[in-house]
């Protein structure tokens, strides 16, 4: 039977603790989440009818600084899959070396039912109920999937009236609201330099490589911009309601535009229609995952032609795919790295934010280049090192780290 989200963390994890011949003692305690919430979340709606949701926070572990990572507003989120993110932002924070820890957060909730004020109440309950286990020094939120810098102003806004002027509790604010330059764009840069790193170690250039991405949210349309200023061509893009296709690129200016003003990707008159499950199996050099977990599964994954899986989500392939993609020699350039970006510049929005200070975007991005090639050499090491996949040397950077701190700090 498949694994669900958790197992497949947790099944990624093991392999490293493996290698690292990790007592039990320590696996148990880089394993375990430190604290999970639920809350209930009553709040009325337009019609004067009462709306009832749960929202959850995971903070998994804290050992290397306070608990950081994203909060998302989706129908699907449960505890078991926010989980699993939360897992995966303490080895992502880590291997990206931020001085944070790994926490995940969720409602489930369809964002797109409810007016702007409905969502405004949501969000504004959320904090009353989390404010106190959360805060500038002790786990600090973010975006993810359908939550943007107008949510993380509310969030601010909402936890400053309670606690006190506090904008470093909550990061990916707008510019206006005490964000950083440079944020927006983060995670798809992130990606932009983690694919150019793993290119470039093969001895290949992004001018003239190909892509096809699925998903043209936050990451994945400004990771299409920047693929296409650098060169690469952009063949197939999707969102939920189809997709489009152009043997030789497309203009992802005018896709962007398009999108912009229909609010999807398809219909674009300038390419072929696609539709997502082929979007999949297209040949390109890379395939990018930019939207759900688990699209990639055993049902489809002898089926991909693509070289390189580029995992601008998180958690976007399988366990049951992970190794068929292994026998295939196709390589997976994990989630854990490949899409740090968002909480590298996280950590940096935070720093100024303390520091009360702004820097520029260039700062920005120079930084956010350092810390992505500097993990990549680090993966790379303990690629070579243990003669694994880059998944499992990312977890086992990760891991190491982690485990550092743990002990120091003292397990017990
Ligand atoms: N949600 C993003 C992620 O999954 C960003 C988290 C953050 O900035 O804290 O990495």
């Amino acid at each position: 039977m498949a694994m669900n989200a958790y197992q497949t963390t947790n099944h990624y994890l093991e392999r490293a603790f493996e290698l690292l011949a990790l007592p039990e003692r320590v696996r148990t305690a880089l394993i375990t989440p430190s604290r999970e919430i639920r809350v209930e979340l009553i709040i009325e709606l337009d019609d004067g009818s009462l709306g009832h949701y749960i929202g959850y926070r995971v903070q998994h572990d804290d050992s290397r600084g306070p608990f950081k990572g994203g909060l998302r507003y989706h129908p699907d989120v449960d505890l078991d899959e926010v989980r699993s993110l939360a897992s995966l932002m303490t080895w992502k924070t880590a291997v990206v070396d931020v001085p944070f820890g790994g926490a995940k957060g969720g409602i489930q909730v369809d964002p797109k039912q409810l007016s702007r004020r409905e969502l405004e109440r949501l969000t504004r309950r959320f904090v009353e109920q989390i404010s106190p286990v959360i805060g500038p020094n002790t786990d600090i939120p973010a975006p993810d999937m359908n939550t943007n810098p107008q949510v993380m102003g509310w969030f601010f806004d909402e936890y400053s009236r309670r606690c006190g002027f506090s904008p470093a509790v909550v990061t990916g604010k707008p510019l206006e609201l005490h964000g950083s330059l440079g944020r927006d764009a983060a995670t798809g840069r992130g990606c932009l330099f983690a694919v150019r790193e793993v290119l470039g170690a093969a001895g290949k250039k992004l001018e003239g490589t190909t892509f096809a991405i699925q998903g043209f949210g936050n990451v994945g349309s400004w990771l299409a911009r920047l693929l296409h200023a650098a060169g690469a061509r952009v063949v197939a893009v999707s969102d939920l309601r189809g997709g489009v296709f152009k043997g030789d690129g497309l203009d992802i200016p005018s896709l962007a535009a398009h999108a912009r003003t229909t609010g999807s990707v398809a219909d674009f008159v300038y390419a072929e229609p696609l539709s997502n499950k082929d979007l999949l199996q297209i040949e390109c050099d890379v395939l990018v995952p930019a939207a759900l977990g688990h699209v990639l599964h055993e049902g489809n994954a002898r089926d991909i032609r693509a070289k390189y899986v580029l995992e601008a989500a998180n958690g976007p392939t399988t366990a049951e795919a992970d190794q068929i993609f292994n026998d295939r020699g196709i390589v997976c350039i994990p989630d854990i790295w490949a899409n740090s970006g968002g909480v590298t510049v996280s950590y940096f929005e935070w720093t100024q934010n303390t520091q009360k200070l702004k820097w520029s975007e260039e700062l920005v991005n120079e930084m956010l280049e350092k810390h992505i090639v500097q993990a990549h050499r680090a993966v790379a090491a303990c690629m070579e090192e243990y003669k694994c996949s880059l998944r499992t040397a990312a977890f086992v950077v990760g891991v190491r780290r982690v485990k550092e701190a743990t002990e120091l700090r003292g397990i017990g």
